[in-house]
């Protein structure tokens, strides 16, 4: 990996190397000794679930981002199920989300009962800020941005557009930890964020997510949440000082990290920054060599916004191709280089079309995008 990127000159001829001798996948986790040594050392502890090594990765991925409550949970779907929970989201609420992320965004509305209302996307792959105010009903309860392969989304304007209607915006962060928007990190912003530890992503705990807020009782209730709504977790209970007693509050869910992911998570989070520069780096090399290719367009980026660089999605000018982006892609793997495409918009999805109604042709941009996009593999080396 390391040698093949290296070694790409930063002109087009490059683009037409000879074929790679092993397959490059397009994901890869970069797990080392450290992560190893400590899910070693909780096997070993006697405590696999929610314990000290959960609270000790809440302590620091709460520092990195600079919010006032982080919660460890299961994944970045359950976090933004539990914060659209605590926000009161229910039957007959509209929550609006745009049609171009991945299905997680837009199930959590399905699963509370309500309508996700589908926006369209700038070229930038985010939400269009005008898109979310015209989209707005009396039964809207909150707004989903997604910061769409690690670009924060215009912030300001969605902000501004979120207060004047007094509507709390929950920041789908998947793509986002680490990335930066005007000099604060991702998780600052607005009234909760959900970020996502899954296998493919910037920082993996195998599976995991984390909720971030300032909002005391918000962060309360969704901990309580978290674990079946009883207000003590199993540390407590077991640990030298605890008590066996408990009370159910509420019928919560059971959405909790195990000290098994925490103990992934607190390394992955310590190497987060250095990873952050691996991949600037590649991109930075990509669109250098990428810019001089009239047929594909690099990804649009804006000043003041640290890009964390989850994805790097490449458009391609079908237009000027005799190929289209399958083919595409079947040339890409024939010399030995994995692609994905990220991603097919909610509103194409059979389940969003019958039943919210949603229809081809709904949202112009997300379309046209969706036909043309690559994402390239980008991930720190290895070896
Ligand atoms: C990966 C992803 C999710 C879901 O994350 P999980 O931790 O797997 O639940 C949500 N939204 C987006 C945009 C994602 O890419």
């Amino acid at each position: 990996m390391k040698k093949t990127l290296t070694t790409v000159p930063l002109t087009s001829p490059a683009l037409c190397p000879s074929r790679r001798e092993s397959f490059l996948p397009f994901v890869s986790p970069l797990i080392g000794e450290e992560e190893i040594a400590e899910v070693i050392d909780t096997l070993r502890s006697g405590w696999l679930t929610t314990g000290p090594k959960t609270r000790r990765f809440e302590e620091q991925f709460r520092e990195y981002v600079g919010a006032r409550h982080a919660i460890a949970v299961n994944s970045c779907t359950s976090a933004l199920h539990l914060a659209l929970t605590v926000l009161g989201v229910g039957r007959g609420d509209e929550v609006i989300v745009p049609t171009f992320t991945f299905c997680a965004t837009a199930n959590v509305v399905a699963h509370l009962g309500a309508r996700p209302v589908l926006v369209d996307v700038d070229q930038d792959f985010n939400v269009k800020p005008e898109a979310i105010e015209a989209a707005i009903t009396p039964r809207t309860k909150a707004i989903m941005p997604v910061h769409l392969s690690g670009q924060a989304c215009d912030l300001e304007a969605i902000l501004a557009i979120a207060a004047r209607h007094h509507l709390p915006v929950v920041e789908d962060a998947a793509h986002a930890v680490g990335a930066t928007y005007r000099g604060k990190k991702i998780g600052t912003f607005g009234k909760i964020t959900a970020f996502s530890f899954y296998a493919t992503k910037n920082l993996t705990a195998g599976e995991g997510g984390m909720i971030t807020t300032d909002d005391d009782q918000l962060a309360q209730r969704m901990r309580l949440l978290s674990l079946h709504g009883m207000n003590c977790d199993a540390w407590n209970r077991h640990s030298a000082s605890g008590s066996w007693y408990y009370e159910v509050t509420e019928a919560g869910f059971k959405n909790n990290m195990s000290d098994l992911q925490a103990s992934l998570g607190i390394h992955q989070l310590r190497k987060l920054d250095a990873f952050i520069a691996t991949r600037t780096n590649y991109a930075q090399r990509f669109t250098a060599a990428f810019s001089a290719i009239p047929e594909i367009e690099p990804p649009v980026i804006h000043p003041h916004r640290q890009h964390a660089w989850h994805l790097y999605i490449l458009r391609l000018k079908l237009e000027r191709l005799r190929i289209d982006r399958a083919q595409f892609i079947e040339e890409l793997r024939s010399r030995q280089i994995g692609t994905s495409v990220h991603f097919i918009p909610v509103h194409l999805q059979p389940f969003y079309q019958q039943t919210f109604g949603y229809r081809r042709g709904d949202f112009p941009n997300a379309e046209h995008l969706y036909e043309r996009i690559i994402s390239l593999p980008l991930y720190p080396p290895n070896d």
